[in-house]
Formats: structure tokens, sequence, C-alpha cells
């Protein structure tokens, strides 16, 4: 699987989840992709590789040994990982391709935002709202 960031100027290359994908409403994560929640899946590093861009990629450590990584140019969140575990969390949002999965669960439920409103709650349109 590929993806990439908001400019492409980071690509990277997945070979496969080894842990399931979850949606993540923690503070941390709201405020890092500025949405209500993230949506995550357990890579092994020996399964992912930058393909591209990989100097323009930039971490924040969001708590010690937490590092967030993302790309300078643009923004995008891409990966988080803690210094010496083997499994990274890829920002499934940023995959270019259909991983052929579905998310399994929701953590940080407590952390939620009052007004996440979503699917069937709301009117929805296949673009912008006419
Ligand atoms: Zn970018
Ligand atoms: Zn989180």
């Amino acid at each position: 699987m590929r993806g990439s960031c908001l400019c492409a100027t980071v690509q990277y290359e997945v070979l496969k989840f080894s842990a399931p994908i979850d949606h993540c409403s923690c503070r941390m994560c709201r405020k890092a992709h500025a949405a209500a929640f993230n949506t995550a899946a357990g890579v092994l590093r020996q399964d992912f590789r930058w393909t591209a861009g990989a100097q323009a990629v930039k971490a924040y450590e969001s708590s010690p040994g937490k590092l967030r990584h993302f790309c300078s140019n643009c923004g995008s969140q891409l990966l988080s990982e803690r210094t010496g575990q083997p499994m990274m969390f890829l920002r499934v949002a940023t995959l270019d391709e259909d991983p052929g999965l579905r998310p399994e669960f929701r953590i940080w439920k407590s952390h939620e935002v009052p007004w996440l409103a979503y699917g069937d709650l709301i009117a929805t349109y296949e673009e912008a709202q006419p």
C-alpha cells in the first residue's frame, strides 16, 4: 500500500498492518490532526519505508518518547512511534488506496468532543454543499 502527504513531497510504502485500524479521540490526536479523531493502524518497522521526501519529515514529541511525524512542508500527520518499540502507528487517512480493512474499535471516547455528529445524523452531499 502506498500513501503520501497533502503536498506529495513525502511518500511511503507499507506492506501490511499488524494491529487493527482504530479511531482515536484523545485530546492530543485531536489537536495534532485538527480533527475530531485520528484513524490509525499498527505497522511494524520492517513493513514500512519512506519512498520519497524523507528529509522533509519532522517529528514533534507530544509526550516523553512519543514522536508524531509530519511533513514539514504541508503539515500532514503521517506516523507516530515510541522510541524503541517495534510497532508504529500509521495515519490511515494518508493512504492513497483502500487498505481493504475496516476500523475495529474507537479509543479515548472519554476525550471525544461533544459536537461530533456524523453519518446519518446530518445531511450528506457527494461533493460541496449545493
Ligand atoms: Zn507534504
Ligand atoms: Zn490519540
